[in-house]
Protein backbone atom coordinates (compact mmCIF):
# COMPACT_ATOMS: atom_id res chain seq x y z
CA UNK A 1 0.00 0.00 0.00
CA UNK A 2 1.14 3.63 -0.45
CA UNK A 3 1.53 5.95 1.78
CA UNK A 4 -2.03 7.88 0.62
CA UNK A 5 -3.98 4.85 0.85
CA UNK A 6 -6.51 3.96 4.08
CA UNK A 7 -5.82 0.34 5.21
CA UNK A 8 -9.09 -1.07 7.64
CA UNK A 9 -8.28 -2.84 10.93
CA UNK A 10 -8.54 -6.25 9.42
CA UNK A 11 -9.28 -7.70 12.87
CA UNK A 12 -12.25 -5.51 13.50
CA UNK A 13 -13.55 -5.78 10.16
CA UNK A 14 -13.24 -10.05 10.74
CA UNK A 15 -15.10 -9.72 14.11
CA UNK A 16 -18.14 -7.21 12.64
CA UNK A 17 -18.39 -10.19 9.66
CA UNK A 18 -18.40 -13.22 11.78
CA UNK A 19 -20.58 -11.54 14.83
CA UNK A 20 -23.03 -10.19 12.06
CA UNK A 21 -23.25 -12.97 10.51
CA UNK A 22 -23.92 -15.05 13.65
CA UNK A 23 -27.49 -12.58 13.80
CA UNK A 24 -29.73 -14.64 12.02
CA UNK A 25 -28.07 -17.68 11.22
CA UNK A 26 -29.41 -21.14 11.26
CA UNK A 27 -28.03 -24.86 10.33
CA UNK A 28 -29.93 -24.01 6.78
CA UNK A 29 -28.06 -20.32 6.33
CA UNK A 30 -28.99 -17.17 7.21
CA UNK A 31 -32.44 -15.77 7.97
CA UNK A 32 -32.56 -11.92 8.35
CA UNK A 33 -35.60 -10.28 7.52
CA UNK A 34 -36.93 -6.91 7.50
CA UNK A 35 -37.89 -5.74 10.55
CA UNK A 36 -37.91 -9.17 12.09
CA UNK A 37 -36.04 -10.58 15.08
CA UNK A 38 -32.62 -11.28 13.93
CA UNK A 39 -33.11 -7.48 12.00
CA UNK A 40 -33.86 -5.68 14.54
CA UNK A 41 -30.47 -7.39 16.60
CA UNK A 42 -28.38 -6.63 13.42
CA UNK A 43 -29.80 -3.01 13.90
CA UNK A 44 -28.75 -2.94 17.31
CA UNK A 45 -25.73 -4.12 17.01
CA UNK A 46 -24.95 -2.06 14.02
CA UNK A 47 -25.31 1.13 16.73
CA UNK A 48 -23.36 -0.25 19.39
CA UNK A 49 -20.48 -1.00 16.55
CA UNK A 50 -21.03 2.98 15.23
CA UNK A 51 -20.70 3.92 18.66
CA UNK A 52 -17.74 2.23 19.35
CA UNK A 53 -16.30 3.60 16.35
CA UNK A 54 -17.22 7.27 17.69
CA UNK A 55 -19.32 7.84 14.79
CA UNK A 56 -23.15 9.25 15.27
CA UNK A 57 -25.59 6.71 14.71
CA UNK A 58 -29.19 7.09 14.26
CA UNK A 59 -32.17 5.75 12.42
CA UNK A 60 -34.25 6.79 10.08
CA UNK A 61 -37.91 6.63 9.76
CA UNK A 62 -38.25 3.31 7.58
CA UNK A 63 -35.14 1.80 9.74
CA UNK A 64 -32.36 2.92 7.54
CA UNK A 65 -29.15 2.83 9.78
CA UNK A 66 -26.83 5.19 9.66
CA UNK A 67 -23.50 5.88 11.47
CA UNK A 68 -22.31 9.61 10.50
CA UNK A 69 -19.10 11.18 10.97
CA UNK A 70 -19.69 14.92 10.54
CA UNK A 71 -17.58 17.13 7.88
CA UNK A 72 -17.15 20.85 7.73
CA UNK A 73 -19.28 21.44 5.19
CA UNK A 74 -22.08 20.94 2.76
CA UNK A 75 -23.43 17.97 1.66
CA UNK A 76 -22.84 13.91 2.67
CA UNK A 77 -20.69 11.17 0.40
CA UNK A 78 -22.75 8.10 1.40
CA UNK A 79 -21.31 4.07 1.66
CA UNK A 80 -23.04 1.02 2.48
CA UNK A 81 -25.48 -1.79 1.67
CA UNK A 82 -27.97 -4.07 2.59
CA UNK A 83 -28.29 -6.27 6.18
CA UNK A 84 -31.67 -8.37 5.01
CA UNK A 85 -30.64 -11.81 3.59
CA UNK A 86 -32.39 -14.08 0.96
CA UNK A 87 -33.81 -17.36 2.59
CA UNK A 88 -30.62 -19.73 3.22
CA UNK A 89 -28.44 -16.97 2.52
CA UNK A 90 -25.06 -15.93 3.20
CA UNK A 91 -23.16 -13.87 5.12
CA UNK A 92 -21.28 -11.65 3.06
CA UNK A 93 -23.98 -10.23 0.89
CA UNK A 94 -24.84 -6.94 1.66
CA UNK A 95 -23.64 -7.17 5.50
CA UNK A 96 -19.64 -6.94 3.75
CA UNK A 97 -20.96 -3.93 2.40
CA UNK A 98 -22.00 -2.24 5.44
CA UNK A 99 -19.18 -3.49 8.02
CA UNK A 100 -16.43 -2.64 5.53
CA UNK A 101 -18.07 1.11 5.00
CA UNK A 102 -18.00 0.94 8.81
CA UNK A 103 -14.69 -0.11 9.08
CA UNK A 104 -13.81 2.66 6.47
CA UNK A 105 -15.12 5.41 8.26
CA UNK A 106 -13.64 4.30 12.10
CA UNK A 107 -10.32 3.92 9.95
CA UNK A 108 -10.94 7.43 8.19
CA UNK A 109 -11.80 9.04 11.78
CA UNK A 110 -8.27 9.20 12.91
CA UNK A 111 -7.89 11.04 9.59
CA UNK A 112 -9.71 13.97 11.51
CA UNK A 113 -12.51 16.21 10.07
CA UNK A 114 -13.33 15.23 6.68
CA UNK A 115 -14.77 18.33 4.32
CA UNK A 116 -17.55 16.55 3.65
CA UNK A 117 -19.98 14.41 5.81
CA UNK A 118 -19.43 10.89 5.74
CA UNK A 119 -22.34 8.30 6.69
CA UNK A 120 -22.36 4.14 6.24
CA UNK A 121 -25.80 3.12 6.04
CA UNK A 122 -27.62 -0.37 6.22
CA UNK A 123 -30.31 0.08 4.36
CA UNK A 124 -34.06 -1.70 4.11
CA UNK A 125 -35.44 -4.97 2.65
CA UNK A 126 -33.19 -5.10 -0.60
CA UNK A 127 -33.90 -8.53 -1.25
CA UNK A 128 -37.44 -8.53 -1.17
CA UNK A 129 -37.46 -11.62 1.20
CA UNK A 130 -39.66 -10.38 3.57
CA UNK A 131 -42.43 -7.81 2.02
CA UNK A 132 -42.81 -7.15 -1.75
CA UNK A 133 -40.82 -3.85 -1.64
CA UNK A 134 -37.73 -4.30 -3.50
CA UNK A 135 -35.09 -1.91 -2.78
CA UNK A 136 -37.92 0.00 0.05
CA UNK A 137 -34.85 1.86 2.21
CA UNK A 138 -33.17 2.97 -0.96
CA UNK A 139 -36.64 4.18 -2.24
CA UNK A 140 -37.23 5.68 0.86
CA UNK A 141 -34.02 7.98 0.68
CA UNK A 142 -35.28 8.91 -2.76
CA UNK A 143 -38.65 9.65 -1.93
CA UNK A 144 -39.87 6.72 -4.41
CA UNK A 145 -42.54 5.20 -1.30
CA UNK A 146 -45.97 5.43 -2.13
CA UNK A 147 -47.74 6.48 1.04
CA UNK A 148 -50.25 3.18 0.94
CA UNK A 149 -46.67 0.80 0.78
CA UNK A 150 -46.60 -0.27 4.30
CA UNK A 151 -50.40 -0.72 4.99
CA UNK A 152 -51.09 -2.63 1.78
CA UNK A 153 -47.97 -4.54 1.43
CA UNK A 154 -48.08 -8.10 3.50
CA UNK A 155 -45.41 -11.09 4.25
CA UNK A 156 -46.16 -14.87 4.08
CA UNK A 157 -47.85 -14.54 7.14
CA UNK A 158 -50.45 -11.80 6.33
CA UNK A 159 -48.30 -9.47 8.53
CA UNK A 160 -48.74 -5.80 7.04
CA UNK A 161 -45.20 -3.97 6.71
CA UNK A 162 -47.15 -1.33 8.55
CA UNK A 163 -47.69 -3.87 11.50
CA UNK A 164 -43.92 -5.14 11.01
CA UNK A 165 -42.38 -1.26 11.39
CA UNK A 166 -45.08 -0.93 14.60
CA UNK A 167 -43.54 -3.94 16.34
CA UNK A 168 -39.57 -2.55 15.36
CA UNK A 169 -40.44 0.68 16.71
CA UNK A 170 -40.85 2.67 13.67
CA UNK A 171 -44.00 4.47 12.68
CA UNK A 172 -45.09 3.60 9.39
CA UNK A 173 -47.20 7.12 8.67
CA UNK A 174 -43.54 8.65 8.68
CA UNK A 175 -41.79 6.83 5.97
CA UNK A 176 -41.58 9.97 3.72
CA UNK A 177 -39.28 11.71 6.53
CA UNK A 178 -36.87 9.05 5.16
CA UNK A 179 -36.38 11.17 2.23
CA UNK A 180 -32.56 12.75 1.60
CA UNK A 181 -31.71 15.68 -0.24
CA UNK A 182 -28.20 15.89 0.77
CA UNK A 183 -26.14 13.18 -0.77
CA UNK A 184 -23.27 14.06 -3.24
CA UNK A 185 -21.89 10.28 -4.11
CA UNK A 186 -22.85 6.89 -3.20
CA UNK A 187 -20.22 3.87 -3.00
CA UNK A 188 -21.24 0.37 -2.63
CA UNK A 189 -18.89 -2.12 -1.43
CA UNK A 190 -20.18 -6.01 -2.38
CA UNK A 191 -19.51 -9.70 -3.14
CA UNK A 192 -19.14 -10.07 -6.81
CA UNK A 193 -21.89 -13.29 -6.09
CA UNK A 194 -20.01 -14.82 -9.59
CA UNK A 195 -16.74 -16.15 -10.60
CA UNK A 196 -15.22 -13.65 -12.72
CA UNK A 197 -12.63 -12.17 -10.31
CA UNK A 198 -11.76 -15.65 -8.76
CA UNK A 199 -11.59 -17.04 -11.68
CA UNK A 200 -9.41 -14.53 -13.02
CA UNK A 201 -6.94 -13.89 -9.84
CA UNK A 202 -8.07 -10.04 -9.85
CA UNK A 203 -8.56 -8.48 -6.36
CA UNK A 204 -11.21 -5.53 -7.29
CA UNK A 205 -13.78 -5.51 -9.85
CA UNK A 206 -15.21 -1.67 -10.90
CA UNK A 207 -18.36 -1.91 -11.91
CA UNK A 208 -19.57 -0.12 -14.79
CA UNK A 209 -23.44 -0.96 -15.13
CA UNK A 210 -25.87 -3.03 -13.73
CA UNK A 211 -27.44 -4.78 -16.71
CA UNK A 212 -31.14 -4.59 -17.51
CA UNK A 213 -33.19 -7.41 -15.74
CA UNK A 214 -36.66 -8.75 -18.09
CA UNK A 215 -38.68 -10.69 -16.51
CA UNK A 216 -41.63 -12.43 -18.27
CA UNK A 217 -44.44 -15.00 -17.25
CA UNK A 218 -44.96 -17.48 -20.24
CA UNK A 219 -47.82 -19.69 -20.29
CA UNK A 220 -48.79 -22.29 -22.60
CA UNK A 221 -52.23 -23.49 -22.89
CA UNK A 222 -52.54 -27.19 -23.96
CA UNK A 223 -55.32 -29.50 -23.96
CA UNK A 224 -55.66 -31.74 -20.55
CA UNK A 225 -56.12 -35.48 -21.45
CA UNK A 226 -56.21 -38.72 -20.22
CA UNK A 227 -52.55 -40.10 -19.69
CA UNK A 228 -53.29 -43.51 -20.70
CA UNK A 229 -56.04 -42.95 -23.45
CA UNK A 230 -54.55 -40.48 -25.48
CA UNK A 231 -52.12 -41.76 -27.94
CA UNK A 232 -48.64 -39.66 -28.18
CA UNK A 233 -49.54 -38.09 -31.74
CA UNK A 234 -52.64 -37.07 -30.87
CA UNK A 235 -51.45 -34.71 -27.43
CA UNK A 236 -51.37 -31.14 -27.29
CA UNK A 237 -48.88 -31.65 -23.76
CA UNK A 238 -48.67 -28.15 -22.45
CA UNK A 239 -45.49 -29.23 -20.42
CA UNK A 240 -43.62 -30.74 -23.37
CA UNK A 241 -43.79 -27.41 -25.67
CA UNK A 242 -43.13 -25.07 -22.40
CA UNK A 243 -39.99 -27.68 -22.00
CA UNK A 244 -38.94 -27.38 -25.47
CA UNK A 245 -39.17 -23.49 -25.42
CA UNK A 246 -36.89 -23.79 -22.49
CA UNK A 247 -34.57 -26.14 -24.28
CA UNK A 248 -34.31 -23.41 -27.24
CA UNK A 249 -34.25 -20.19 -25.19
CA UNK A 250 -31.57 -21.76 -23.33
CA UNK A 251 -29.19 -22.93 -26.57
CA UNK A 252 -30.19 -19.45 -27.99
CA UNK A 253 -28.75 -17.70 -24.87
CA UNK A 254 -25.87 -19.80 -24.74
CA UNK A 255 -24.96 -19.08 -28.26
CA UNK A 256 -24.69 -15.51 -27.76
CA UNK A 257 -22.07 -15.83 -24.69
CA UNK A 258 -21.38 -14.01 -21.39
CA UNK A 259 -22.48 -11.92 -20.11
CA UNK A 260 -25.73 -12.84 -21.23
CA UNK A 261 -27.57 -15.26 -18.90
CA UNK A 262 -31.23 -16.76 -18.92
CA UNK A 263 -33.17 -18.55 -16.03
CA UNK A 264 -36.42 -20.44 -16.03
CA UNK A 265 -37.07 -20.54 -12.31
CA UNK A 266 -40.40 -20.92 -11.48
CA UNK A 267 -42.75 -23.54 -13.06
CA UNK A 268 -46.08 -24.54 -12.75
CA UNK A 269 -48.25 -27.30 -14.09
CA UNK A 270 -51.71 -27.86 -14.14
CA UNK A 271 -54.10 -29.98 -13.21
CA UNK A 272 -50.81 -31.60 -11.99
CA UNK A 273 -51.64 -35.25 -11.62
CA UNK A 274 -49.38 -38.56 -12.65
CA UNK A 275 -52.54 -39.87 -14.84
CA UNK A 276 -53.64 -36.16 -16.72
CA UNK A 277 -51.92 -34.90 -19.63
CA UNK A 278 -50.46 -31.32 -18.20
CA UNK A 279 -52.86 -28.94 -19.71
CA UNK A 280 -51.11 -25.94 -18.43
CA UNK A 281 -47.87 -24.95 -18.04
CA UNK A 282 -46.42 -21.80 -16.76
CA UNK A 283 -42.86 -20.78 -16.12
CA UNK A 284 -40.95 -17.31 -15.46
CA UNK A 285 -38.34 -16.48 -17.44
CA UNK A 286 -35.21 -13.97 -16.09
CA UNK A 287 -33.13 -12.28 -18.82
CA UNK A 288 -29.98 -10.20 -18.30
CA UNK A 289 -27.72 -8.06 -20.16
CA UNK A 290 -25.97 -5.11 -19.36
CA UNK A 291 -26.79 -3.82 -22.99
CA UNK A 292 -30.36 -3.10 -23.13
CA UNK A 293 -30.42 -3.29 -27.19
CA UNK A 294 -28.73 -7.03 -27.08
CA UNK A 295 -31.44 -7.97 -24.02
CA UNK A 296 -34.43 -6.91 -26.60
CA UNK A 297 -32.88 -8.50 -28.80
CA UNK A 298 -32.53 -11.62 -27.44
CA UNK A 299 -36.36 -10.91 -25.99
CA UNK A 300 -37.08 -11.44 -29.80
CA UNK A 301 -35.51 -13.98 -30.16
CA UNK A 302 -37.13 -15.74 -27.05
CA UNK A 303 -40.65 -14.97 -28.35
CA UNK A 304 -39.93 -16.21 -32.08
CA UNK A 305 -39.16 -19.60 -30.28
CA UNK A 306 -41.88 -19.39 -28.34
CA UNK A 307 -43.91 -18.95 -31.48
CA UNK A 308 -42.46 -21.31 -33.05
CA UNK A 309 -42.63 -24.13 -30.34
CA UNK A 310 -46.22 -23.77 -30.12
CA UNK A 311 -47.37 -23.64 -33.26
CA UNK A 312 -45.69 -27.29 -33.84
CA UNK A 313 -47.03 -28.66 -30.49
CA UNK A 314 -50.41 -27.55 -31.18
CA UNK A 315 -50.80 -25.34 -28.15
CA UNK A 316 -51.21 -21.82 -27.43
CA UNK A 317 -49.10 -19.43 -26.10
CA UNK A 318 -48.91 -16.11 -24.04
CA UNK A 319 -46.65 -14.01 -22.55
CA UNK A 320 -46.78 -11.17 -20.09
CA UNK A 321 -44.10 -8.94 -19.19
CA UNK A 322 -43.44 -8.65 -15.39
CA UNK A 323 -40.33 -6.60 -15.09
CA UNK A 324 -38.98 -4.19 -17.44
CA UNK A 325 -35.92 -2.55 -15.99
CA UNK A 326 -33.17 -0.26 -17.42
CA UNK A 327 -29.63 -0.70 -17.30
CA UNK A 328 -27.45 1.71 -14.54
CA UNK A 329 -24.21 2.88 -15.39
CA UNK A 330 -22.05 3.80 -12.68
CA UNK A 331 -20.76 7.12 -12.56
CA UNK A 332 -17.19 7.72 -15.12
CA UNK A 333 -15.50 10.07 -12.56
CA UNK A 334 -16.16 7.66 -9.36
CA UNK A 335 -15.14 4.65 -11.08
CA UNK A 336 -11.73 6.31 -11.80
CA UNK A 337 -11.39 7.25 -8.13
CA UNK A 338 -12.15 4.02 -6.75
CA UNK A 339 -9.64 2.70 -9.49
CA UNK A 340 -7.04 5.13 -8.40
CA UNK A 341 -8.25 3.71 -4.74
CA UNK A 342 -7.07 0.16 -5.82
CA UNK A 343 -3.68 1.37 -7.50
CA UNK A 344 -2.92 3.27 -3.98
CA UNK A 345 -3.58 -0.08 -2.30
CA UNK A 346 -1.75 -2.17 -4.09
CA UNK A 347 -4.96 -4.31 -5.64
CA UNK A 348 -5.17 -5.27 -9.27
CA UNK A 349 -8.14 -4.20 -11.00
CA UNK A 350 -10.52 -4.62 -13.80
CA UNK A 351 -13.64 -3.20 -14.84
CA UNK A 352 -16.66 -5.39 -15.35
CA UNK A 353 -21.07 -5.60 -15.47
CA UNK A 354 -22.86 -6.94 -12.18
CA UNK A 355 -24.39 -10.09 -12.85
CA UNK A 356 -26.87 -9.45 -9.83
CA UNK A 357 -28.83 -6.54 -8.98
CA UNK A 358 -28.25 -3.98 -6.12
CA UNK A 359 -29.56 -0.90 -4.26
CA UNK A 360 -26.65 1.15 -6.42
CA UNK A 361 -28.75 0.77 -9.39
CA UNK A 362 -31.87 2.56 -7.90
CA UNK A 363 -29.06 4.76 -6.42
CA UNK A 364 -27.64 5.79 -9.69
CA UNK A 365 -31.02 7.49 -11.14
CA UNK A 366 -30.37 10.09 -8.74
CA UNK A 367 -26.89 10.45 -7.23
CA UNK A 368 -23.32 9.68 -8.58
CA UNK A 369 -22.69 6.00 -7.82
CA UNK A 370 -20.13 3.52 -7.61
CA UNK A 371 -19.89 -0.31 -6.74
CA UNK A 372 -16.82 -1.97 -6.09
CA UNK A 373 -16.88 -5.89 -5.87
CA UNK A 374 -14.56 -8.43 -4.28
CA UNK A 375 -13.93 -11.98 -5.60
CA UNK A 376 -16.28 -14.75 -3.91
CA UNK A 377 -15.08 -18.26 -3.61
CA UNK A 378 -16.34 -20.12 -6.50
CA UNK A 379 -18.50 -17.76 -7.59
CA UNK A 380 -20.96 -18.77 -4.50
CA UNK A 381 -23.78 -16.46 -3.26
CA UNK A 382 -27.39 -16.46 -2.18
CA UNK A 383 -26.32 -19.92 -0.29
CA UNK A 384 -24.53 -20.56 3.14
CA UNK A 385 -21.45 -21.65 1.42
CA UNK A 386 -21.09 -18.02 0.02
CA UNK A 387 -17.19 -17.17 0.98
CA UNK A 388 -15.09 -14.42 0.62
CA UNK A 389 -11.46 -14.59 2.41
CA UNK A 390 -11.01 -11.98 5.08
CA UNK A 391 -8.40 -10.99 3.45
CA UNK A 392 -10.39 -10.00 0.33
CA UNK A 393 -12.92 -8.32 2.02
CA UNK A 394 -10.42 -6.50 4.35
CA UNK A 395 -8.71 -5.43 0.64
CA UNK A 396 -12.06 -3.99 -0.38
CA UNK A 397 -12.99 -2.27 2.56
CA UNK A 398 -9.22 -0.56 2.62
CA UNK A 399 -10.42 0.20 -1.54
CA UNK A 400 -13.07 1.80 -0.21
CA UNK A 401 -11.52 3.81 2.64
CA UNK A 402 -9.07 5.17 0.45
CA UNK A 403 -11.64 6.38 -2.44
CA UNK A 404 -14.10 7.98 0.29
CA UNK A 405 -10.43 10.26 1.49
CA UNK A 406 -10.07 11.35 -1.88
CA UNK A 407 -13.74 12.00 -2.32
CA UNK A 408 -14.21 14.03 1.38
CA UNK A 409 -10.75 15.12 2.42
ZN1 LIG B 1 -26.71 -7.73 -2.04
Amino acid sequence: MSTDAVPVDQDLLGTYIQELGAIGETPEGMYRFQYDDAWQRARDTLLTWIDEAGLDGRVDAVGNVFGRLPGSGDGVVLTGSHVDTVPSGGKYDGALGVVGGLAALAALRSHGTPTTTLEVVALCEEESSRFPANFFGTRALLGLVAPDEPERLRDRDGVTMAEAMRRAGLDPGLVADAERHDLRAFLELHVEQGRVLADEAVDIGLVEVIPAIAWETITVHGRQDHAGATPMDLRRDALQAAAQMTREITALVEQEGRPAVVTAGRWTVEPGQPSVVPGLARFSLDLRHPDLAVRDRLLDGVHRICATVAERHGVVVDVVRDKDEEPATMDAGLLDVCRDAAERCGASWRRMPSGAGHDSQLMASRVPTAMVFVPSVEGRSHTPAEFTSLLDCARGASVLASALHRLAY
